[in-house]
């Protein structure tokens, strides 16, 4: 069954002049007056601030992160005996930890490699001038979803036949950071 499709006028909420939004894009930087737009299915467009990450080496494409601060209480069931990966894993989530959920497109290995790369070497977040970057393509609703599959490939590195994950995650509302 194919959705009906809505055509909603995409228009910077700042300065009205009309976003070049393609199928699957959710959010946007205004190319007229620089505003951060964000896809709101009920409001249409609203305004969204973007965060432009300084210190990046130039030359390398920029890419847009869901950036939260998240909590995971984890219960883990192994198949061996051997209880050392399961506390070094406690003791790895016992810490808040900024989670860097990919906003851009890519299969979901890749987006889960970056991921969790970035949740156990956090760069540092510190604002830097309004750069391009890749489509944002992953809406606010979905980070949750994602970062909970960024815990799992976290705990399936942890070579020690692990059976079971389950977790609670809690994420602090996200700010979209571009890196
Ligand atoms: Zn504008």
């Amino acid at each position: 069954m194919t959705a009906p499709v809505m055509l909603i006028p995409l228009k910077c909420v700042r300065c009205g002049t009309p976003v070049p939004a393609r199928p699957g894009e959710v959010a946007w930087r205004c190319a007229q007056c620089g505003q951060g737009l964000l896809l709101d299915e009920v409001q249409g467009v609203r305004p969204l601030e973007i965060h432009f990450a300084a210190g990046v080496a130039p030359g390398v494409p920029r890419r847009p992160f869901w950036v939260a601060d998240g909590q995971a209480a984890l219960q883990r069931v192994t198949y061996s005996s051997f209880g050392k990966q399961t506390e070094a894993a406690q003791q790895f989530w016992s810490a808040p930890r900024r989670f860097f959920v990919p906003a851009f497109e890519g299969t979901l290995d890749a987006l889960l490699d970056v991921g969790a790369g970035l949740l156990q070497r956090p760069v540092a977040l510190q604002e830097g001038d309004p750069v391009e970057f890749a489509p944002v393509v992953l809406l606010p609703r979905d980070i949750a979803a994602l970062a909970e599959f960024i815990v799992v490939a976290i705990e399936a590195e942890r070579k020690d036949k692990i059976k079971q994950v389950d977790f609670a995650l809690q994420l602090s509302e996200a700010a979209l950071w571009i890196l």
